[in-house]
């Protein structure tokens, strides 16, 4: 069976097609530019694929509330021309095939529990590390939803003794996307994030702030695996670090195996490395065909 995937962002969509196993059989990727011209690409790709359902993980805020008029808008971005666009209504027009719509994050975290580092647990986190920071939430087998979805990018954060940053979050100023996301980090220090050092304190820093923010949701959700993906996270260097802050932010209350011996599998890379994107949206994909037809 052939299910075809899109991967909507801020930057750049992907598109690909997938099978049942969540392999990716083909894949293309092309600049987010305004949204009749990037949808209409998106539709030529999947014109003669012949593909039985469509699974997309979108950049947001999105509408994911199939109640609402604007089920399947994207909704306040700022970014131009795309505030309040229709994306699955107008993706709908051109197929007639079951599509899955979610936030990028929850589809990767979605992925992850079907194929990736998560795969057979109930519960896992995605959260993402680049541009901004998204945390999807998978919990009893289901993504999150509520009054919009998870936005666990802009929790409040406790500050670094050392940082005198104000944060980079046009709403919050220093909350955990507008201290940790790659922009904030290139601001604080005035240099690429990629081109830090390995031992530069910057990585201290970065640690102790997902650190916060990881003990937070281990204290909310529970959730039985916490994946880090996102361009920032190809520092290595973090994991240990971010490992140690969540035990120390802890300090034992939370009784797991998972938070001690454990912790090394319990606070991991995604399983499915720089394909958790796509991919998820090939599980959003593959349930949507499954709910039509069950
Ligand atoms: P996006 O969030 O736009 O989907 P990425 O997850 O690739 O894309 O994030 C891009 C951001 O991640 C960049 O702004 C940069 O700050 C940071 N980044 C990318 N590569 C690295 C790297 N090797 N090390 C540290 N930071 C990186
Ligand atoms: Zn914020």
């Amino acid at each position: 069976m052939l299910i075809g995937a899109v991967e909507a962002g801020g930057t750049k969509f992907v598109c690909g097609i997938g099978n049942e196993k969540g392999e990716v059989l083909d894949r293309i990727s092309f600049p987010t530019e305004q949204p009749e011209k990037t949808l209409a690409q998106v539709v030529a790709y999947f014109r003669d694929k012949q593909v039985e359902a469509i699974g997309i993980g979108s950049f947001g805020p999105i509408d994911i509330d199939r109640a609402s008029s604007q089920y399947g808008y994207v909704t306040t971005t700022p970014k131009p021309g795309w505030a309040n666009y229709p994306v699955l209504p107008e993706l709908k027009k051109a197929f007639n095939v079951p599509f899955g719509w979610d936030t990028d994050v929850n589809a990767a975290a979605l992925g992850e529990a079907t194929w990736g580092a998560a795969a057979d647990l109930e519960s896992c986190l995605y959260y993402t590390f680049g541009t901004g920071v998204g945390v999807g939430v998978f919990a009893e087998g289901q993504m999150v939803h509520g009054l919009v979805h998870p936005e666990g990018g802009h929790v409040l954060t406790r500050r670094h003794p050392d940082d005198t940053y104000g944060g980079k979050c046009p709403y919050h100023g220093d909350c955990l996307e507008g201290m940790a996301a790659g922009p904030g980090i290139e601001e604080r220090w005035g240099v690429k994030a990629s081109e830090l050092p390995v031992d530069h304190p910057a990585w201290e820093m970065e640690a102790f702030y997902i650190g916060q923010a990881l003990a937070t949701s281990i204290l909310l959700l529970s959730p039985k695996k916490i994946i880090l993906g996102g361009g920032v996270m190809h520092q290595l260097q973090l994991f240990p670090l971010i490992r140690k802050q969540v035990q120390d932010n802890l300090k034992g209350y939370v009784v797991s195996a998972a938070l001690e011996a454990g912790i090394d599998d319990y606070i991991v890379p995604p399983g499915l490395g720089d394909n958790a994107g796509l991919t998820g949206s090939i599980a959003l994909g593959l349930r949507a065909y499954e709910e039509a037809n069950s």
